[in-house]
């Protein structure tokens, strides 16, 4: 109970802004979706790759320009520098999970950890994985915009398939998604996002570095 209380807290502002029958309505409209052929056809997989997402966080965190160690995910009071969509003068109170190194530098800061982790490598404070080492999806023998073409339709069967069970979790689904189930389809997105973000600074000199991705 108290794990299903901690992903209902973490539920998007959006969905719990949700009246009840439009939450519902969204979920069946996600349903419908999700179990049609046109999507089912999109979807090239959800053989996402044998590492879990959640279980090798630590391995996925990407070593700090400005030092080359790699950091340590934190819960603390981040500054406010550290989250989007605040004015400078706010003071943040609630504790939240950011890469923090030990030559000072931090991450953005977010609700899950797992989040803070893809957020700190796409950040341009860490430095970029290499294109081979990408370690899900199936992408790295793949020519560019094909790699592109099949993380970008994983990502938006991910987007639905998070907002499906958000949605569950809203309505008070009596079978609801597990928070780990939850969690393990969050950071999936987050390495697709994160090889997206690879792909699109491909041949670009990293600004910190100067390494060439
Ligand atoms: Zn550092």
């Amino acid at each position: 109970m108290e794990q299903r209380k901690a992903v209902i807290t973490n539920l998007p502002a959006a969905i719990v802004r949700l009246t009840l029958p439009d939450a519902k309505k969204r979920l069946s409209e996600a349903q419908a979706i999700l179990s049609s052929d046109e999507h089912y056809q999109a979807t090239p997989s959800r053989n996402y790759g044998d590492l879990d997402p959640l279980d090798s966080l630590a391995e996925g965190m990407q070593p700090c320009c400005a030092c080359g160690k790699k950091p340590e995910l934190k819960l603390e009071i981040p500054k406010a520098s550290q989250l989007t969509g605040v004015p400078p003068n706010y003071v943040p109170r609630s504790r939240r999970w950011f890469a923090s190194c030990v030559c000072g530098i931090v991450g953005p800061a977010l609700k899950e950890k797992h989040l803070a982790c893809g957020a700190w490598n796409r950040s341009g404070l860490a430095i970029p994985l290499a294109w081979k080492d990408f370690p899900f999806m199936g992408v790295v023998n793949l020519a560019p915009d094909v790699a592109k073409q099949r993380l970008s339709a994983i990502k938006d069967d991910l987007d639905l398939r998070l907002q499906e069970a958000y949605l569950r979790l809203r309505v008070g689904d009596d079978n609801p998604p597990g928070p780990r189930f939850v969690a393990s389809l969050s950071a999936y997105r987050e390495w697709a996002l994160y090889g997206l973000w690879l792909l699109l600074m491909r041949g670009k000199t990293h600004r910190n570095t100067g390494v060439k991705i």
